[in-house]
């Protein structure tokens, strides 16, 4: 998650001593039940069932339906040229993977949660978005584009910490003699790799025919201590391992901002993570155009406009809309059900599922930890978790875990539905190892977002892959339309098809 840290060679790394007697969890401990809230939008997804067999309550003209109200919907909505449009969201909330939960009037982060500065190359039609939602400004001496919210700023030296099993140490690639040739090797890429990935020169495209594994056992003498920490890092950002991933979203990781140079690139992360993006976008728009618990389920092409269906959960309606046009901005592989005629663009596509978990703490004098903690173990889904009190003092103090699923696992998830206990107990225990105090007695109650379809894996040959983005008033955005999964190709890619159906 934080990559701002990777190439900070030399100072040499420090590692502390490795003293990991955690306390053994008192019996009545164990036995007070943690409250546990388990959110999944699956169950509205099956909803459809009882829609379509539901009469049509209204129907409606507009110029342009948008599905979905995660970044990439919410940035097609702040790029089009007409007023007429109308976003559907088919979860209470709007946000998606850049979501947010409210506790004590609080916003924590319930997945993207962080951003870095953008160098000048990245794409002007993003930049120009993130100027005119007041997010960022220029800085002529870093020729970074730099936050203006500087309150959300996470303090150098503040940014990351990593538990390895049973050590700390700095940062999670060891700065050893295999790492600096790693980074050698990387060095003819400076300055090469962009976003959004659109712009990503044809001349680098080679990359993407290979994984990542491959790439680097052809250059370096790799081992297994030195994969085991790039595969946490591809784990953490693409959803998958070197061997699932392609070189060019491997060396996209670590070269797409001038980490090399020694700067500090401003790293941006509220309480609220990226549903700050989210926020500033829904200012922008009209909230009576903005439907939340609205699902769309299915597409129609009509002789001269689209026939979008959709089932209003709060009312448990069924309505209409007759549209010009559609930007599909939510997760490919409902299309099956929703427009199975422009499924097979996408069916390559192989989703991380990834389960968010905040815990609410009680007041306590829980030691600092670091904003982001990274945690590598043999039980690689855990990935670490994020400290509220270096983004907020506000009460309570939130834990917000991360953890990546392999795509094979998805009943992992849905069994998470019914009974989470599990592994909100062996989440608390090993936090409690990373901080050597047991910190279950401070657990006021966990809160957890799972998402079986989160992010888009990018194996070889998503990114370059020619997919139709538009064709007879349908446009597709969203991370999931052959992006990577990020702020800045998602937001780009709601621009794109909003500007693709006006030039169509
Ligand atoms: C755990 C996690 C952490 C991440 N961390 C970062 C990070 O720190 N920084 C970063 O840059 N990126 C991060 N990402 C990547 C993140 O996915 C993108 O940054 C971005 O949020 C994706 O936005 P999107 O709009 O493309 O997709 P989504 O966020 O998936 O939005 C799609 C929306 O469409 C809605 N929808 C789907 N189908 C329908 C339907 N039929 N009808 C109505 N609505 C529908 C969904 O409910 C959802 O709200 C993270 C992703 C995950 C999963």
């Amino acid at each position: 998650m934080d990559r701002r840290s990777f190439l900070k060679v030399g100072g040499g790394l420090i590692f502390l001593a490795a003293c990991r007697n955690s306390t053994p969890q008192k019996e009545w401990e164990k036995s007070r039940k943690i409250p546990i809230f388990v959110d999944s939008n699956r169950k509205v997804g099956h909803q459809v069932r009882t829609a379509i067999s539901l009469p049509v309550s209204s129907t409606e003209t507009i110029d342009t339906l948008i599905v979905g109200g995660g970044i990439a919907g919410l940035a097609a909505a702040c790029s089009l040229p007409s007023d007429n449009y109308v976003v559907c969201e088919l979860d209470t909330n709007f946000g998606g993977t850049s979501g947010a939960i409210s506790i004590n009037n609080q916003l924590y982060s319930q997945g993207a949660h962080y951003d870095l500065a953008y160098p000048n190359h990245y794409g002007k039609d993003g930049l120009e978005l993130l100027q005119k939602l007041n997010i960022i400004d220029f800085n002529a001496k870093s020729k970074l584009w730099e936050f203006k919210d500087k309150e959300y700023l996470i303090p150098a030296g503040l940014e990351e910490a990593c538990y390895y099993n049973g050590n700390k140490r700095e940062s999670v690639l060891e700065n050893t003699e295999l790492r600096q040739n790693f980074v050698a090797l990387l060095k003819e890429y400076e300055g090469q790799f962009t976003l959004p990935s659109t712009l990503i020169s044809k001349e680098l495209h080679h990359l993407d025919q290979l994984t990542f594994y491959d790439y680097l056992n052809k250059y370096l003498p790799i081992d297994d201590k030195f994969m085991e920490s790039i595969d946490y890092q591809m784990l953490d950002d693409w959803g998958g391992t070197s061997t699932q991933v392609s070189a060019l979203a491997g060396i996209h990781y670590y070269k797409s901002r001038p980490y090399y140079d020694g700067k500090e690139i401003e790293l941006l992360s509220p309480p609220q993570g990226n549903f700050y993006f989210i926020q500033k976008m829904m200012q922008q728009l009209n909230p009576n155009q903005l439907k939340s618990n609205h699902l769309v389920f299915g597409l129609i092409k009509e002789k001269d406009h689209w026939l979008v269906d959709v089932y209003d959960n709060e009312n448990s309606t069924r309505k209409q809309y007759k549209a010009n046009q559609v930007i599909y901005a939510g997760q490919k592989h409902a299309l099956k059900y929703i427009h199975p005629e422009s499924y097979a663009s996408f069916s390559d596509i192989q989703y991380a599922p990834w389960v968010v978990m905040n815990i609410e703490m009680e007041e306590c004098s829980l030691k600092d930890s670091k904003w982001q903690n990274d945690f590598l173990s043999p039980d690689n889904t855990f990935l670490g978790f994020v400290d509220s009190t270096i983004q907020t003092k506000n009460q309570p103090r939130v834990l917000t875990a991360y953890f990546c699923f392999p795509e094979v696992h998805h009943y992992q998830i849905e069994n998470l539905e019914e009974d989470a206990n599990e592994l909100v107990e062996e989440t608390i225990e090993k936090i409690s190892q990373y901080y050597d105090e047991n910190i279950r007695p401070f657990v006021k109650q966990v809160h957890i977002k799972l998402m079986g379809h989160a992010m888009p894996i990018p194996s070889p040959n998503y990114i370059t892959k020619e997919r139709t983005l538009v064709k007879d008033g349908l446009a597709f955005a969203g991370v999931d339309s052959g992006r990577f999964p990020l702020m800045f190709d998602a937001m780009d890619s709601g621009i794109q098809a909003a500007k693709a159906l006006f030039d169509e």
